[in-house]
């Protein structure tokens, strides 16, 4: 069958944070190394279905996170960093691919069903004012999945449901027009789910309580003196549990030297709340700067960032064009080629 691939992808919603860097980023590290190609999709049709009415948000973020992706250390030369909106035949195959889900299992999704509550101000307090695109986005994503045979796909954990509806899709094809798709293995990281400065079990961009990769020290300190801590701790010296500390969370996540003593002093009492905090600032601007130092340079340098999106781009539509050839012989739709055939 066709060449297999790794995909993932990342909406344009905002800059990339914590949560993306050790939840994500880490993995896809190790995984542009293997020989399969991998595709990283910046899914701008993605987030358009729940940012429909801010198009200049969505369009300064698609270049935000190519700098932000690239300035992480993913390679260029060996992911295809391209632009979901440039790839028409995802947005084919999602019409496709919806004449194969209910309405009824889009709704129990649960993914669909967290976000449909998160974004209340959008969608009403019971999801009433819910749009069409929303509720179909696990078939559009379906879609982005097997336009590129990806076989393999990084993601975090809030995303294993919308996997899950993929896998469904893919046997109900090919129950139906035959074996054509493959089936996708999520690959997770070691880090499933990073959690929000005010304790929530996922940071997220759009939740507001995520440290960004770009932001600067005043509003790392701002955002780190806000943390949610041990509520139970009044006074300097009371003792307190660090694992309901997010102070302590993200000490672990980039301290490496201490991270002992941050634990015992917490625990003992032996340290204070504002000290714990400034302690944490210093190693989380250390381990920003070099991120911080590269996105200056493509900042600097658009030129670079647009030919890096064009040429993964021109693959990724390459890439789509191909699949989308398989898929439009099963489905009998090939309808120019058959009559080729017949003579
Ligand atoms: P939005 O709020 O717009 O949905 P997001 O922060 O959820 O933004 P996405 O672009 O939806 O980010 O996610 C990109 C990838 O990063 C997905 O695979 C997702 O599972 C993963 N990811 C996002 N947030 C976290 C997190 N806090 N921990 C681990 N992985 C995460
Ligand atoms: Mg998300």
């Amino acid at each position: 069958m066709k060449e297999k691939s790794i995909l993932t992808g990342i909406r344009p919603t905002g800059n990339m944070h914590l949560g993306h860097y050790f939840g994500a980023v880490q993995t896809w590290k190790q995984l542009q190394d293997r020989e399969e190609p991998f595709y990283l999709e910046i899914a701008d049709v993605q987030a358009l279905t729940d940012h429909f009415d801010q198009p200049d948000m969505v369009h300064k973020n698609v270049v935000e996170l190519a700098i932000d992706i690239l300035s992480c250390g993913i390679d260029p030369k060996k992911t295809n960093i391209f632009i979901q909106s440039m790839v028409p035949e995802i947005a084919e195959l999602t019409v496709f691919y919806s004449n194969l889900v209910t309405i009824a299992r889009l709704y129990r999704n649960p993914t669909v069903k967290t976000e449909m509550h998160q974004k209340k101000e959008l969608f009403g307090d019971k999801g009433e004012g819910i749009t069409y695109g929303f509720l179909g986005y696990p078939i559009s994503q379906a879609a982005d999945i097997t336009a590129f045979t990806g076989v393999l796909v990084p993601v975090g954990e809030d995303q294993l449901p919308l996997l899950e509806q993929c896998r469904e899709i893919v046997r109900k094809f090919n129950h139906i027009y035959g074996e054509t798709l493959l089936e996708p293995e999520p690959i997770l990281s070691d880090n499933k789910r990073i959690k929000g400065l005010d304790g929530n079990e996922k940071m997220g961009k759009s939740l507001g309580n995520a440290i960004f990769l770009s932001d600067d020290e005043d509003t790392i300190v701002k955002k780190i003196m806000g943390a949610v801590t041990d509520s139970n701790k009044i006074k300097k010296d009371d003792p307190a549990n660090p694992d309901i500390c997010m102070v302590y969370y993200y000490h672990k996540l980039v301290n490496s030297e201490n991270l002992n003593v941050v634990c015992e002093e917490c625990k003992k009492g032996k340290r204070g709340c504002v000290a714990c905090k400034k302690e944490l600032i210093a190693n989380m601007l250390k381990f920003l700067k070099p991120i911080q130092d590269k996105r200056k340079y493509y900042l600097e340098h658009p030129e670079i960032i647009e030919q890096i999106l064009k040429d993964g781009t021109e693959k990724a539509q390459a890439k789509a064009k191909n699949t989308m050839h398989d898929i439009k012989q099963s489905m009998q739709i090939d309808y120019f080629n058959r009559q080729d055939e017949a003579k």
